[in-house]
Order: structure tokens, then C-alpha cells, then sequence
């Protein structure tokens, strides 16, 4: 397709995808007047998180990359209220830094989130452990509870409906240990958001959702069913990578992509990782104004003419590889690697792969084959040199945007 049929072709579509953005962001400005602000006043735009009565600004801070307390206590002063961390960030420091920050201000005026993840073993062990983590982020965090506690990675209808896992999330809120619970998802989000209706037992999703999904439809349509069902829908990777390339030249437009998904009324709020006062700003304005200037949609219509870093986890590319290697895995770690600046993170995801050598060494030819043009093989031998990389040095690695 020539260049020109292509732009019009992907302009097109993010239109259709996104529900058309020029008309649904009158829709979206109407739908919050009378509730909310506009543009040049002081009030955040706040939606209801499902049923659990939260009334939340539509956008709040990801913590999991920053590790400056000055950062959290400027989020709150700009009128964020709800702090998304886990179990597993920074080996457990990003609870501890919260916990500390946060000692300062009323438990009320806050909501913290967090995830724990469901480990091997009997279904007894397996929730014996799950409550034993909760405990020990309770005590980083220094809290009797927390607001939301997410099964970390859901990643299937089979694992959302896992009793194993549905009993641990029933335990923790029956036990006071969490308000709210529900699963964290980044891969087979519809699925996972079914899943999450059927099964019952969640008040809250976190999902990845942004205009770089070639599934976005299935994912916003997904979302419709699970907001209609009560279930607080809460937006993440909106900033799909943060960066279009390795060198970081090229970044998301981060305003337009996080007004990109608040245009759906159904995700109640964002939680996009802020580390940098000059991200937080240009975030925190988007609490008083999502309204999307045809600027901001030709910025991420152009933009997304580029592969970029942010892997949808598709899977669609594994077919394909002789060695069936888990191909998604290396992405996420190779986003983390240049969008993120997170080796830690990165290392974290590759550990997830066995085979600790580069499977393509013994491969002629790559016939594996990338939705998104991404260099599969080129990618893979680069975010291969993480797994060389003492963990101890990794400790304090983490200081990009997303
Ligand atoms: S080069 Fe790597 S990704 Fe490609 S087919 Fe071989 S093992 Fe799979
Ligand atoms: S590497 Fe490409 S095809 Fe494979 S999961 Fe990621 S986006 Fe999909």
C-alpha cells in the first residue's frame, strides 16, 4: 500500500477504533458537564469506579518506576488520589516508599492499590501464600488494608475463573485485608474482563488499554459488558511504550494517548507511571481537560504509521517460530528495556523464560512473523543481554516514562 493510502487507511481506523474521535469527544465533554470541570477551572474530572462507590479523578499515578517520595506527595498536591503499586515492584521498595510517604497524610484521602500474584503448589499453599504477600505488602505499606488488591496478571478466561484464584481474592477482602478486589490484566484483556463478569467475584479490572491495541474494539466492547456488570474499569498502558523507538527520539504524545482512552466513559480512571515532575504535569492537566484537539489525533494517527516498542501480547507471532519461543515475553522485556529504562523490570519478565540462551542462534532464518513489523530476531538477541545482568545492579535501575 502506498504511503499516502496507508495514513489515510490508519486514520481511518483509529477513528472507527476509538469510536470516532472528534464525535465522541463531544460526547464525552457533555457526558462529564454538570459532574465535572472544563478546561480553565481547578476541579478534576471525577468518575464513579463501578460499584464500590469510589469517586475517582480520571487520572491517577502508576507508581511502580518512581522511587522519589517528593513525586508522590506532588501527585497528591495536584489532586491525585489513587496510588497503583505491587507486591513484586522494585523488590518490594516501591510498597516501602509509600508506605512511608503516605504515613503522613489521613487514610482517607487516599486509595491504594495493589497486586499480588498467584504462585504454584496445592490450592491450600497457593492461597496460604497469596495471604502471607498480602500481609507483607500490608506492612510495607504500612496499612491494616488496602482499597484494591488485584490478582496480578490474569492473562485467560481459564486462570480469571481459577477457584484457587477466586478463593484467595474472596479471603482477602472476607478477612478486612482489602475493600475491593479484582485481576490486573495485559494480555487477552477481553477474556480476562469476561472472565471477571462471570466469575463474580471482582469489583475492579485494571486493564492495558490504548490506541495502539489492533484489538482495541474487542477490548472496549469488553469493557462496556464489564462497567455495564458493576465492575470499576481502570485504564493502564495507555502510553503504549512511551516511545516509538530505541533511542528514544520519538515519545508517545502522553496527553492525547490518555485522552484517547478516557473518550470511553466505561474506563473510570488511569493510572499512567509518572517518574518525572514534568510528566506528572503534563498528566495532572489532563485531570481538568480531556477534551482532544484534532492535533493531539493527527499526533497519534501519524504516530501510529510506527511498529514502536509496546507489544500487545497477540501471540500471533509464535506460530510461527520454529522453536515456539515465547516471543510476547522478550517484547514486554524489550519495552521495558528502551521505553521504560527498567532493567529491572525487564530481567524480571525474561526470568519468566526457561531457556536461559538466545534461541535464535541456531536458526538459518527467522520465520517468525511480527503483526507490527517488529525485528523479532534482532530484538530478541538485544534484550538477551539483560539476563546478564547481576541482579544486584539491578536494584536501582527504573527511571524512564510510561
Ligand atoms: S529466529 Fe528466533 S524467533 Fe525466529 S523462528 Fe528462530 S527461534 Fe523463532
Ligand atoms: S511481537 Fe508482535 S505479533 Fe508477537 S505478541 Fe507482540 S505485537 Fe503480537
Amino acid at each position: 500500500m502506498h504511503h499516502a493510502q496507508r495514513r489515510r487507511f490508519l486514520k481511518a481506523s483509529l477513528c472507527v477504533a476509538s469510536g470516532a474521535l472528534l464525535g465522541t469527544r463531544a460526547t464525552a465533554r457533555s457526558q462529564e458537564a454538570g459532574k465535572t470541570k472544563t478546561a480553565g477551572s481547578r476541579k478534576p474530572i471525577t468518575r464513579k469506579l463501578g460499584k464500590t462507590g469510589l469517586d475517582l479523578p480520571v487520572v491517577n499515578m502508576g507508581v511502580m518506576r518512581a522511587d522519589n517520595p517528593a513525586l508522590v506527595r506532588a501527585a497528591l498536591a495536584e489532586g491525585m488520589v489513587m496510588f497503583d503499586t505491587a507486591h513484586s515492584y522494585q523488590r518490594g521498595r516501591n510498597e516501602e516508599m509509600l508506605g512511608r510517604v503516605l504515613a503522613d497524610y489521613p487514610r482517607e484521602s487516599f486509595v491504594i492499590a495493589t497486586k499480588v500474584g498467584l504462585g504454584r503448589g496445592s490450592s491450600a499453599e497457593c492461597i496460604r501464600d497469596f495471604l502471607s504477600d498480602v500481609d507483607i505488602s500490608l506492612q510495607r505499606l504500612k496499612m491494616h488494608s488496602v482499597d484494591i488488591l488485584y490478582a496480578h496478571g490474569v492473562d485467560s478466561r481459564e486462570f480469571g475463573l481459577n477457584p484457587t484464584l477466586v478463593e484467595c481474592l474472596k479471603q482477602a477482602k472476607q478477612t478486612g485485608r482489602a475493600r475491593f478486589v479484582g485481576f490486573s490484566t495485559h494480555e487477552n484483556e477481553p477474556d480476562v474482563l469476561d472472565a471477571a463478569v462471570e466469575g463474580g467475584v471482582c469489583d475492579v479490572v485494571l486493564t492495558a488499554v490504548n490506541f495502539k491495541q489492533d484489538h482495541y474494539p474487542s477490548v472496549k466492547a469488553a469493557i462496556k459488558r464489564a462497567a455495564a456488570a458493576g465492575i470499576g474499569i481502570i485504564g493502564m498502558k495507555t502510553m503504549a511504550g512511551a516511545f516509538y523507538d530505541k533511542a528514544r527520539s520519538k515519545p508517545v504524545n502522553c496527553k492525547a494517548a490518555l485522552k484517547f482512552v478516557l473518550q470511553d466513559e466505561n474506563v473510570s480512571t488511569t493510572i499512567p507511571g509518572i517518574t518525572s515532575f514534568e510528566h506528572l504535569a503534563e498528566n495532572a492537566s489532563v485531570n481538568t481537560d480531556i477534551t482532544m484537539s484534532e492535533e493531539e489525533r493527527d499526533a497519534l494517527v501519524a504516530r501510529n504509521l510506527e511498529g514502536g516498542l509496546y507489544c500487545q501480547q497477540c501471540h500471533h507471532c509464535v506460530d510461527g517460530c520454529r522453536k515456539g519461543v515465547q516471543i510476547p515475553t522478550y517484547m514486554r522485556a524489550f519495552m521495558y528495556t528502551y521505553g521504560y529504562r527498567d532493567l529491572g523490570l525487564a530481567h524480571a519478565a525474561l526470568s519468566e523464560i526457561e531457556a536461559e540462551e538466545n534461541p535464535c542462534t541456531s536458526c538459518d532464518s527467522c520465520t517468525a512473523h511480527c503483526v507490527k513489523g517488529f525485528p523479532l530476531r534482532e530484538r530478541i538477541a538485544d534484550v538477551q543481554r539483560v539476563r546478564m545482568i547481576p541482579e544486584d545492579l539491578l536494584l536501582n535501575s527504573g527511571a524512564g516514562e510510561a
